[in-house]
């Protein structure tokens, strides 16, 4: 048996664990089943966001019109759009897996790693073991219990992000983000999309308000049956067909493609982490403390696998903290999550930090609420949001900047000025006092800011 002094199980984020560890002399394994990068690159937040760019370049040409450009799409090359995806992200796994097998304290195991004793792993029949475990594995698309879906052709994201053809009828069952993003990258290139989703809004994470608005936009955008369950699938010659419910009616949906789109599972199975003596949560995470280490001393765990936040930037500000732990074992420092934003990609854009409003008021926190449309502001009307607003959340008495919430264009950039503030622990004076480019669109976030009532 094969013995390192740390081994990392997953390369996406766990890689920056084991570069650091690896540059600084010690001995590293790294085991990883699939392409090098892990869901970011090659699933997830890149290629969506490389072929939502695609969608937002036609919704604007779309939009022209609305500004005194009239403008033609006479084609869309959806092969040009996907392969200019799959090239980026594959060079780039390929890149960062040669970079592994060359580092010369770096050693890849190319499989699915599983445990078969206390600190023991094994990959492809080999057995490895060492101290110091970082499990870094994530999550993958949960599949649901449908009735006939095994007899089913049927996408997740892992497969919607490089589909050879462009479907024209698409269902997606789901309502989060990633239906989102997707019903929006697919709907702007012209695939009719059906949405299905049970709840009564899309977005359920999000602010209240938000979520509400974001709801009625896809209202107009899609179809979007909401309270709506899949009871049944099957296939009709090429089409998928679909019954669901909603109400106790049913209805049948037909279409060339069915994107599951209904959260993630931890991989914490396929590692069968049993083995080793880590405790799982009743969701299937792993339980880690505030210095990221599990139940078992030198076994630590990051990323989506803890089910703190499923985001890419948290994942990496956890792979810090571990690296740091692991690299200080005399100065172990507890993770601060203060002010973890996300954005959602879609049209239009939504984005986020700190607390809902629903949340601050189950805290009984001392709250005030001061909202701005965009449309109210200079740059929001030069451009035509109708849609936008934010929505600022502080507290009453000290001015802490509780929460913001952005629906609109540009969300996923003006979220970052509150992020910033809140991170650093600043009152809304931070927003309120500062001057403004005008007529630039933060000034709305600013005016959100301004209007809070006491
Ligand atoms: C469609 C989509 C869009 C997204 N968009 C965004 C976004 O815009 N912004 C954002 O912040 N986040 C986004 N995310 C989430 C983001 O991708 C994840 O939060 C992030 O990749 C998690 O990193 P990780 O290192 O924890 O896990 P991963 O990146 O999933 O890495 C885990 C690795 O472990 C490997 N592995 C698992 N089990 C084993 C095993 N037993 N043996 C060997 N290898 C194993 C996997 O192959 C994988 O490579 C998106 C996700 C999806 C699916």
């Amino acid at each position: 048996m094969k013995s390192f002094d740390l081994i990392v199980i997953g390369s996406g984020s766990g890689l920056e664990v084991s570069s650091e560890a690896a540059d600084r002399g010690l001995s590293v394994a790294v085991v990883e089943h699939g392409p090098f990068g892990g869901t970011c690159l090659n699933r997830g937040c890149i290629p969506s966001k490389m072929l939502i760019h695609s969608a937002d370049v036609m919704e604007t040409i779309r939009r022209a019109e609305l500004f005194g450009i009239k403008a033609q799409v006479s084609a869309v090359d959806w092969d040009f759009i996907v392969k200019r995806v799959i090239d980026t992200v594959d060079a780039d796994a390929q890149a960062v897996e040669e970079g592994n097998r060359q580092h010369p304290h770096v050693t890849v195991f190319k499989g699915t790693g599983r445990f078969v004793e206390h600190k023991v792993l094994e990959v492809d029949g080999e057995r490895i073991t060492a101290e110091t475990i970082v499990i870094a594995a994530g999550t993958r698309p949960r599949i649901p219990d449908i009735d006939g879906l095994t007899d089913v052709p049927f996408l997740t994201s892992d497969e919607a992000l490089r589909l050879p053809k462009q479907p024209r009828r698409l269902i997606i069952v789901g309502g989060g983000y990633i239906a989102a993003e997707l019903a929006h990258f697919f709907g702007a290139l012209g695939t009719e999309v059906t949405i299905v989703h049970r709840g009564p809004r899309m977005l359920r994470q999000e602010d209240d308000d938000v979520a509400a608005r974001f709801t009625e936009v896809y209202q107009r955008r899609f179809t979007l049956l909401l309270n709506t369950v899949v009871r049944r699938a099957q296939r009709n010659g090429e089409d998928i067909v679909l019954e669901v419910a909603s109400d106790g009616q049913k209805r049948t949906l037909s279409a060339d493609a069915l994107l599951l789109a209904v959260g993630r599972v931890p991989n914490t199975d396929l590692l069968d982490v049993a083995k080793t003596g880590i405790v799982l949560d009743e969701r299937g995470f792993i339980k880690t403390n505030e210095h990221l280490e599990t139940d078992v001393p030198g076994i630590w765990a990051l990323g989506d696998i803890v089910g703190r936040y499923l985001l890419k930037h948290s994942a990496n500000l956890e792979a810090a903290y571990v690296a740091h732990n692991i690299l200080n074992p005399e100065n172990k420092v507890v993770v601060d999550y203060q002010a973890m934003p996300h954005a959602i990609f879609a049209s239009p854009q939504v984005a986020s930090v700190g607390l809902t409003e629903r949340q601050a008021r189950e805290q009984d926190l001392p709250y005030s609420v001061g909202t701005y449309d965009y449309y109210n502001s200079a740059y929001g009307f030069s451009i035509d949001d109708k849609d936008g607003f934010v929505k600022a959340l502080a507290h009453r008495e000290t001015g802490e900047i509780l929460g913001c919430h952005i629906i609109g264009s540009e969300a996923s950039i003006l979220i970052q000025e509150v992020t910033n503030a809140m991170r650093m622990r600043l009152t809304t004076e931070a927003i309120t006092q500062s001057i403004y480019v005008h007529p630039a669109l933060p000034e709305v976030v600013q005016r959100a800011f301004g209007s809070l009532r006491q």
